[in-house]
Order: C-alpha cells, then structure tokens, then sequence
C-alpha cells in the first residue's frame, strides 16, 4: 500500500454506498474517517479495519448537530475529502405523509450535510484537496420529475442541490470545490435488490468524478458516470 497522503471523512459508513467509499479509499491509500451512528464491533466497517489500520472509526448521528460540533472541536487533523454520504428515503405519496418524518428528512439528507460542511470547514480548508461531495438523487432533479409522488426525499434532495450550489460559490474564496453526485440506481438497503448497478461500479465512478473536481467544476451536479443531471 501507498504512504497515506490525504485524508477523507465519510458519513453513513457503516454499510452501503459509505461502506464501498471506505474500502475504495483504503485500497487507494487514504487515511479514512469512517463516521457512523451505531458502534457495532462486529459489522463489516470493523471487519474491513482489521485490513486496513488506516481507517478510523467515529460514532457520528449527523442528526445531532451538537455532537457534530464536538467532533468537529476534538477533530485535530486536516480533511482532504469531505463525503456527506449518510441519507434516509422514507416512502411516501399524497396519501400518504408523515409530517414529523418529512422534517427528519430534511434534518439528515439536507440540513446535516451542511452542518457537516460548516463545522469541520477550518479542517477542510487546512486540507491539500479541499473538495467537498454530498450524495444527492436524481429524483431531486426537479426537471427530470416526471413520476411525481415521493414529496420527502424528493424535496430534501432538491433542497440538498440547492444547498451544495450556494457552498460551491461562497467557498470558492477558500479554494473549496463543491460536487453533487447522483450515485445511480444501486443494490443497496436504499436502492433494494432492483437497482441497476452494484456499489462497487458506483463507487467507483464518483470517486472519478471527485477525483476530476476542481475549482472550475465546482457547483455541478453529476452522476457516478459523469453525466451531468438537469437541476
Ligand atoms: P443505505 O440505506 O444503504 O445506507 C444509508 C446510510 O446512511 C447508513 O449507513 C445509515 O446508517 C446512514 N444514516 C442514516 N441516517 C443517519 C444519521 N442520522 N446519522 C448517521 N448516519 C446515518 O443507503 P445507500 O448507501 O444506498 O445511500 C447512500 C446515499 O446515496 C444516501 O444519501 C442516498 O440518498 C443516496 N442515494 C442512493 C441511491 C441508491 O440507489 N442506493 C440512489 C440515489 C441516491 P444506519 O446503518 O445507522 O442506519
């Protein structure tokens, strides 16, 4: 394995899409802060660490925005790649809304990938990358909505796009860039055993697409294959 030169900082990391990010950027050398909401010393993410001393393992609910502050405090090192990975799809349709669960939404699809980006901003301004990626959906393209319904994640999402695109243009200042990834359809929990592509094949199209982010790019919103999604 490589010397580790930069460090990357993933939510949700404990299964799915934040899962494949930690394995991928362990092989690749990365020092890798693998953030999740459960400990448990038996998944996957400790199982992969035993492979890899470079990954370190926080507890992390993202909807706890004061717990997010005392990470981002007792965090002393500089981040490279911040992922804002973590995300809930809770179902729903005009019959069918729960108003305390669409707020949740918001609170963890959107909200927190803000308050993620703001706290550990000194972090990531230290860092030698500067880059910035938050997992959104297709379905928050309000020019591709064309099946309707879905009114929680869908509008958490956009709100996410719309969220990413300010950061992009009020960090460039900092020399930040800032990406908005639409992962595909995946085998996941999220994605069901439907899904047109596997984690690995998503994984490693967005790590392309982070990897070819810079400052002239930033403010896009693309897919793991490098299309770009109509807003
Ligand atoms: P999964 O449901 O498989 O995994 C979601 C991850 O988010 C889990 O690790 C979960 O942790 C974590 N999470 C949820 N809430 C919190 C929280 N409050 N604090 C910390 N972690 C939390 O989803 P995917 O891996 O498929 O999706 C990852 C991202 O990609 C999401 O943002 C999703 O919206 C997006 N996406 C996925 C698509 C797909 O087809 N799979 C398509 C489009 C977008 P825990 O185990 O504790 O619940």
């Amino acid at each position: 394995m490589s010397q580790i030169k930069y460090t990357v900082l993933i939510t949700g990391a404990n299964r799915g899409l934040g899962l494949e990010f930690v394995k991928q950027y362990a092989l690749d050398g990365y020092q890798v802060i693998a953030c999740t909401r459960k400990i448990n010393k038996k998944d996957e993410l400790h199982q992969l660490q035993e492979n890899f001393k470079a990954i370190s393992i926080h507890k992390l609910n993202v909807a706890n925005f004061s717990s997010i502050d005392l990470f981002a405090k007792s965090f002393k090192k500089s981040i490279d790649i911040l992922i804002n990975n973590a995300g809930i799809y809770p179902d729903s349709s005009i019959d069918h809304i729960d108003y305390k669960i669409w707020l949740d939404a918001f609170k963890i699809n959107t909200l927190a990938a803000f308050k993620m980006t703001k706290a550990l901003l000194p972090h990531l301004k230290k860092g030698q990358l500067k880059k910035i990626a938050s997992l959104t959906s297709k379905m928050g393209s309000i020019d591709d909505n064309s099946g309707g319904g879905e009114y929680l994640y869908r509008s958490s999402k956009t709100a996410l796009n719309m969220v990413m695109k300010s950061l992009s243009i009020d960090l460039k200042p900092y020399d930040l860039s800032v990406i908005t990834l639409h992962p595909g359809w995946v085998r996941t929990d999220m994605g069901g055993p439907n899904g047109l592509i596997d984690a690995d094949e998503s994984v490693t199209g967005m790590k392309r697409q982070i990897d070819k982010l810079s400052i002239k790019t930033s403010g896009q919103f693309i897919a793991y294959d490098g299309k770009k999604i109509p807003w």
